[in-house]
Order: C-alpha cells, then sequence, then structure tokens
C-alpha cells in the first residue's frame, strides 16, 4: 500500500456491508460506477483524492475488513 493510500485510509470513514448483501446486491461502491469520476486519467472530476474510493483499493479494503470507504459525493447518472 502506498504511503499516501495509508494516511488517507486513517481518515476515511469506512461502513462494514455483509458479504450476503455484496454478493446479492448490486452495491455502488468505487470510483469507476461514478459519474465523476475521468477514465481517461483515473481522477475525480471534482478534484477529490480518490485512491482510497478506486475499485482496486476498495475490493481490497473490503476482503480485509469487510468494510467499504463509501464517497458521499458519488453520483450515478
Ligand atoms: S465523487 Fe467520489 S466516487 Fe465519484 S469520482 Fe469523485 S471521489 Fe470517486
Amino acid at each position: 500500500m502506498s504511503k499516501v493510500l495509508r494516511k488517507l485510509n486513517r481518515s476515511v470513514i469506512k461502513d462494514p456491508v455483509k458479504a450476503r448483501d455484496f454478493n446479492r446486491l448490486n452495491i455502488f461502491f468505487a470510483c469507476e460506477q461514478c459519474s465523476y469520476f475521468q477514465p481517461q486519467d483515473g481522477k475525480c472530476n471534482l478534484g477529490f483524492p480518490n485512491e482510497v474510493h478506486k475499485m482496486d483499493a476498495q475490493l481490497k479494503q473490503y476482503y480485509m475488513s469487510g468494510s467499504f470507504a463509501f464517497c458521499r459525493y458519488s453520483e450515478l447518472d
């Protein structure tokens, strides 16, 4: 885990998600699913540091702890 990701991880609120819900529901949890995500460079269109909210980091976090660092500003089209 990078130094920046570790630092961000300390201050981010994480919400637990039951494995049953994760498997059954189409949960919106990553930048790649968000309207503000810029696929060309992987950055957030709103300018937020999004390393902890990206798909790879979120799935790693979930498999390690059963929780997601949901972004409060995410939006679906
Ligand atoms: S608003 Fe949140 S979820 Fe959407 S791209 Fe930005 S950091 Fe990611």
